[in-house]
């Protein structure tokens, strides 16, 4: 008992941060330009209490590009906790690339680094957990770690043709947890 206690991985929550939990202002330089998307604490804060650990997921290449500091992109996520907070929601880690489209890393989604390094370090169950995002980078990247994967289309942009590889679209996180609390089965997967 006290080894499988041990060693028993978690299942997590890998979501994207623009325009999944906050609006997207295009390289976010501001804590004050921090802005829950409607219905992203209600999510995030129902799947934290059903035990899944929340970790962000986010590219940021405006740290590469100059326009902003680590210590900055901190003070954001710090924003954003407080703003969760006030709504009862958390997460409990930021993975970020930092890196520029062309410095060939193996962290910028759609590859699939940040899941993979953020699952290595808190011994999360990849195959018992979603990655949840706004674009296709972010269900390409889940299903590249080995996730399952969730499309929230909270605006009008297009779907992509990539987007017929996630296996829910939503509107919201907070429909995502839904589906997902419910055991609600996703395209292409079969019964027990
Ligand atoms: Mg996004
Ligand atoms: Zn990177």
């Amino acid at each position: 008992m006290w080894k499988r206690i041990c060693t028993d991985r978690q299942p997590a929550i890998f979501v994207d941060r623009d325009d999944t939990l906050m609006v997207d202002v295009n390289y976010c330089d501001d804590p004050r330009l921090v802005q829950l998307i409607p219905g992203a604490a209600e999510g995030i804060r129902e799947l934290r209490r059903a035990g899944y650990m929340v970790i962000i997921v986010t590219n940021q290449s405006g740290i590469g590009r100059g326009y902003f500091s680590v210590e900055t992109l901190g003070k954001i996520h710090e924003s954003l906790r407080d703003k969760l907070r006030e709504r009862d929601a958390d997460y409990d880690a930021v993975y970020y690339c930092p890196h520029l489209p062309d410095d060939g890393c193996d962290c910028r989604k759609p590859k699939p680094g940040l899941l993979l390094r953020a699952a290595s370090d808190l011994n999360i169950d990849l195959s018992a957990s979603y990655a949840i995002g706004d674009r296709d980078l972010d269900v390409e990247a889940g299903r590249a770690a080995g996730t399952r994967t969730v499309l929230v289309l909270n605006s009008d942009r297009e779907q992509g043709e990539n987007c017929k590889a996630a296996d829910f679209i939503v509107s919201s996180l907070e429909e995502a947890a839904k589906l997902i609390l419910t055991g609600t089965r996703g395209r292409g997967e079969t019964g027990v």
